[in-house]
Order: C-alpha cells, then sequence, then structure tokens
C-alpha cells in the first residue's frame, strides 16, 4: 500500500473575482522509504503540494490518503493536527524556528503535542547532538549561522520520529557547504526507511532522489 496517495487534488484560491488553480488535477502516488524530489519553476504549486501532503492545508478537491487513512475529507483539524504529529516531519526554506526560546525548547516543541512525554528531553539532546550541535543547546537561535538553524529545524522535524519529511527548499538560504551537510542528515534518515520528500532547485539535489517530480503551473508535467 502506498504511504502517499493523491487522486486528482485541486487547489484554488481566490484571486479577485475569479478562481486560481494553484495545484490543477494532481495524481500521485509515493511509497514507503521512497525520496522524491520536488521540482519545477517559481509559482508552480510545489508548496502548495507540500502543505496539502503535510496536512497544513486542505485541497478544494480530489482526495488524500495519508497511511490508508482519508486525511483530506472526513478529518478534523483536530484529527489532522494528531495525524501530523505523528507521521510528518517539515523542515522549511527559512528554519521557522521560535526566536524566544533557545535550541533545545524548539526541538522539544513537537514532543509536546504526543501522548508519551518520558525521555522527551533525552531524545532532543541526543537529536541535537546527532545534528552536531549539542554545544549549542542553549542557543538562541538568532546567535546560529544558518547551516546550524536547518540543523536545529532537522532535528525538531526527527523528534516525533516521522514517517515522511517534507522539506521544502531546505538549502534554498544556505552556501554550497552548510546545504551538503543538510542533505547528508536528511538522507541518512532513509536508513530508517523514513520517506523523504524533496523541493529544490538543485539538479545535484534531485538526482539522489529515487524519482523526480515536475511541476508546471500546478500540474505534474
Ligand atoms: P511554489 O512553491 O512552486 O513557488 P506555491 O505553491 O507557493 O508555488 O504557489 C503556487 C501559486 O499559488 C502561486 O501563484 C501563488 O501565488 C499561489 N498561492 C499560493 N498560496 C496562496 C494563497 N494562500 N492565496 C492565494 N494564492 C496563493
Ligand atoms: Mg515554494
Amino acid at each position: 500500500m502506498s504511504l502517499i496517495t493523491l487522486n486528482h487534488i485541486t487547489k484554488s484560491f481566490a484571486v479577485g473575482e475569479s478562481q486560481f488553480r494553484a495545484l490543477d488535477n494532481v495524481s500521485l502516488s509515493v511509497e514507503p522509504g521512497e525520496f522524491v524530489a520536488i521540482m519545477g519553476p517559481s509559482g508552480s504549486g510545489k508548496s502548495t503540494l507540500m502543505n496539502i501532503i503535510g496536512l497544513l492545508d486542505r485541497p478544494s478537491s480530489g482526495e488524500y490518503r495519508l497511511d490508508g487513512r482519508p486525511a483530506s475529507t472526513t478529518m478534523s483539524d483536530r484529527q489532522q493536527a494528531r495525524l501530523r504529529s505523528e507521521f510528518i516531519g517539515f523542515i522549511f526554506q527559512n528554519f521557522n524556528l521560535l526566536p524566544n526560546v533557545d535550541v533545545l525548547a524548539n526541538v522539544l516543541l513537537p514532543a509536546m503535542y504526543s501522548r508519551d512525554q518520558r525521555d522527551s528531553k533525552q531524545r532532543a539532546e541526543r537529536l541535537l547532538q546527532e545534528v552536531g550541535l549539542g554545544h549549542r543547546l542553549r542557543y538562541q537561535p538568532n546567535k546560529l549561522s544558518g547551516g546550524e538553524k536547518q540543523r536545529v529545524a532537522i532535528a525538531r522535524a526527527l523528534m516525533n520520529n516521522p514517517k515522511v519529511i517534507l522539506a521544502d527548499e531546505p538549502t534554498g538560504n544556505l552556501d554550497s557547504k552548510s546545504g551538503q551537510e543538510v542533505m547528508k542528515l536528511l538522507t541518512a534518515q532513509r536508513h530508517r526507511g523514513t520517506t523523504l520528500l524533496l523541493v529544490t532547485h538543485n539538479h545535484d539535489l534531485a538526482r539522489l532522489a529515487d524519482r523526480v517530480i515536475q511541476l508546471m503551473d500546478g500540474r505534474i508535467v
């Protein structure tokens, strides 16, 4: 069974009087453990697609199933939030760290929504050690370099042991060396069978994937 299944997904936004289709009849399946790169020009719908897969947004029409569950249609926001925290780790181009709490608290954040609170602090510390930031636990995010911020975001994304990592241009704001470190950490997750969806403009990174999907004007081409 596919982990991710999108059937005829459309996402429309109101633009003045008319509707703009950011996604237009997208169908896609991703198998457990697959690494899929998503490419396409700016505005082609890549982030809209990631937000729907990550349960941050709902499609206007069509069906999305995550691990066999009808995630887009019949679920309440609460059910979606629980499924998201169990299944999905999100990594954004702009890191999206909380600015007013330290690195450790940022990584602990996803555990606040999970049922098992035991050992979460030790786990957060261990994840930060694994991304090479064991010496930065008490730093505020604004004291870190871009590469360090993204490594914090990776540790945060891994906190709940997600089945799927959604990385939306994770190296877009990084120099090439930091970008390589980030990609090394992301692709290393595949040993654990983690499914990885990566939005990138970088053909060298896309070549690492099992499959490349091209979006254009909201459609898979
Ligand atoms: P990409 O990530 O490929 O650059 P996006 O998915 O962010 O593209 O956006 C696709 C299109 O949908 C763009 O034209 C964008 O302006 C539009 N769009 C995205 N989100 C919204 C929104 N919340 N309201 C209106 N238009 C949106
Ligand atoms: Mg985008």
